[in-house]
């Protein structure tokens, strides 16, 4: 996200390493698994309701309609869903999560090794 620089410097500023180190913490203290998903999923280009993938959604795009199944969508909310989802796909099913078009890239979610491993529930954070 840092790429766009127009929200570089608002991210810099939210510290996310150190957001990322208070999930990890709270995550081990209170025995769950937590999941990072790739980077480049499409959270919120994805439809929640079909999968479908739109190319552009500007950040200016707030809520849209989806192009397949006329699905509306606002953009955070379905992000959500979708990060959720492909955290579950991962807890769940041992699946990867990967971004769209680049297959090269390693995997694109792994969960995150915890002291307590019989972990039964699980977050998905992006
Ligand atoms: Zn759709």
């Amino acid at each position: 996200m840092v790429k766009n620089h127009k929200l570089a410097r608002a991210i810099s500023d939210a510290n996310w390493g150190e957001i990322v180190r208070q999930l990890e913490y709270k995550a081990e203290w209170y025995g769950r698994e937590l999941i990072k998903i790739d980077r480049y999923f499409p959270s919120s280009k994805r439809c929640s309701n079909c999968g479908h993938v739109v190319e552009k959604l500007p950040l200016k795009i707030r809520e849209w309609d989806c192009p397949e199944c006329g699905s509306h969508h606002d953009r955070d909310i379905n992000a959500s869903i979708n990060i959720l989802a492909a955290g579950l796909a991962v807890s769940v099913c041992g699946a990867t999560v990967r971004s769209e078009g680049n297959k090269s890239q390693r995997t694109g979610a792994m969960r995150q090794k915890a002291p307590n491993s019989n972990a039964r529930e699980s977050r998905a954070v992006s």
